[in-house]
């Protein structure tokens, strides 16, 4: 989504890099906290008590050794109590929300829209670590995704009018502008959730008639129903191609190599839904406006 930006050095009177610096820290840190969501939601636990705590031997962890990343590498990889191999996903969750809040901020800028493109990416980052580990989407997780979609959808345009959603710019709410305009984001917004949600729905429902066998989780469509929601239909379809696309690629690789051919092989299909969500967010609006370009001369 581009949209109009303020630069953070015309807000602020500080260089811009530092405006980088302070959101890469900041993504690590939240990064962090959603270690905490992806190893505690499934097995539904507090994710506020107790304290981060070392998963081998239980000693709580203390504040000095829960730096992003870095304690990670100064340690080692290893609890100091027990010695045993601390998971490399920390880390990696760590970095990949702080590069992820960077692109963000450099897609989004300075608007007041950066905060909501910041939860978003942070609940898919949740949603595709979780469905890696446990195979779900927790509903716990989904159904917020979903409320916060609504509400943003219905206050933003209210405040800041049309500008942040590009659903907007096209059929059908682009025939609707004598009507409020939050009536107009939410019909938008329902849309876009009924589109994301219902194809998913669909296909799942097809593929059981057909094969016998329950290929799309529920969690999938509740996903997928708040990412449709907050993008709209178009980026929704898109972030769905972009997922069946490199879900499809990572699937034959893995039957591939399978030994037995009759096995079924289960695709936490969640991963690639937060893929394909997360680029579209990022990209979405200049990917469609290329590949539609590519039909006119
Ligand atoms: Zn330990």
């Amino acid at each position: 989504m581009k949209l109009i930006t303020a630069s953070f050095e015309t807000m602020t009177g500080l260089p811009e890099f530092i405006g980088y610096t302070f959101i890469f820290l900041f993504g690590a840190a939240v990064g962090s906290f959603l270690n905490v969501v992806i190893h505690r939601v499934p097995n539904e636990e507090s994710i506020v008590f107790p304290n981060s705590a070392c998963p081998k031997c239980g000693k709580s962890i203390k504040p000095y050794d829960n730096i992003p990343i870095l304690s990670w590498l100064i340690l080692r990889g290893k609890c100091r109590n027990c010695n045993n191999t601390i998971s490399p996903r920390y880390p990696a969750v760590e970095f990949l929300t702080a590069l992820l809040f960077t692109l963000v901020y450099w897609q989004i800028g300075f608007s007041a829209f950066l905060p909501v493109g910041l939860i978003f990416a942070a609940t898919m980052i949740a949603l595709i670590f979780i469905d890696a580990e446990n195979m779900i989407l927790p509903n716990v997780i989904t159904y917020p995704l979903l409320v916060f979609a609504l509400l943003v959808r219905l206050i933003y345009p209210l405040i800041f009018g049309a500008s942040f959603f590009s659903d907007f710019k096209i059929f059908p709410l682009i025939y609707l502008q004598e009507y409020p305009v939050w009536f107009v984001s939410l019909f938008g917004a329902i849309l876009g959730g009924l589109i994301g949600g219902g194809s998913l729905w669909l296909v799942g429902e097809v593929w059981k008639r057909l094969r016998g066998v329950d290929a799309m989780g529920l969690g999938d469509v509740k996903m997928m129903f708040g990412v449709g929601a907050l993008l709209g239909w178009q980026l929704t379809l898109l972030s769905i191609f972009l997922g069946a696309f490199s879900g499809a690629i990572i699937g034959i690789f893995l039957i591939s190599r399978q030994k037995d051919k009759d096995m079924q092989t289960q695709i936490p299909f969640g991963i690639f839904l937060g893929i394909g969500s997360i680029i579209s967010l990022l990209f979405g609006e200049q990917l469609v406006k290329w590949y539609l370009s590519m039909f006119v001369a």
